[in-house]
């Protein structure tokens, strides 16, 4: 699985399911969630780093919020078979995640479904205009609604 692809499971492991608020990082199957996702660390830590990013993205915290998980870490140039490259050095998983976001800022957002929807996607999309988690499940659901409130707001 690629860090960006980790990175949205990790944000959207905390789904409203049926109406009822879940966390994948909190009872017994926490442990073998990390474990099927590749995450090392604890789900304790693994909350930390999914809240303080999911917050960013969120617009509720700064993105200077995140520097504590990047302390330590530095880029090295390598001279290899076609060139320099430039390894990153140092980063535990939650670095990763932190780097992971910077790559896909601007294309990560929450599903616009926000008051049954906890979900958050990545738009890989030209227009970069994609809304909803789902279109089949909150796309049409607000829909939906949103044509239940006009209606009513017609009576
Ligand atoms: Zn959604």
């Amino acid at each position: 699985m690629s860090n960006d692809a980790v990175l949205l499971e990790l944000l959207n492991s905390a789904p409203i399911v049926d109406g009822v608020p879940t966390d994948e990082l909190r009872g017994a199957g926490a442990s073998g969630w990390l474990r099927a996702h590749g995450i090392p660390g604890t789900p304790t830590a693994a909350r930390e780093i999914r809240d303080a990013i999911a917050g960013v993205v969120r617009d509720e915290q700064p993105a200077a919020s995140l520097q504590r998980f990047l302390d330590g870490v530095r880029q090295v140039p390598v001279a290899g078979e076609s060139g320099v490259e430039w390894k990153v050095e140092g980063a535990r998983f939650a670095a990763r995640a932190v780097l992971a976001w910077a790559q896909v800022q601007g294309r990560l957002r929450p599903c616009e479904n926000d008051a049954e929807c906890t979900l958050f996607l990545i738009d890989r999309s030209k227009a970069n205009a994609r809304r909803w988690c789902s279109m089949s499940t909150c796309g049409n659901r607000l829909k939906a609604r949103r044509h239940q409130d006009r209606l009513r707001n017609t009576d």
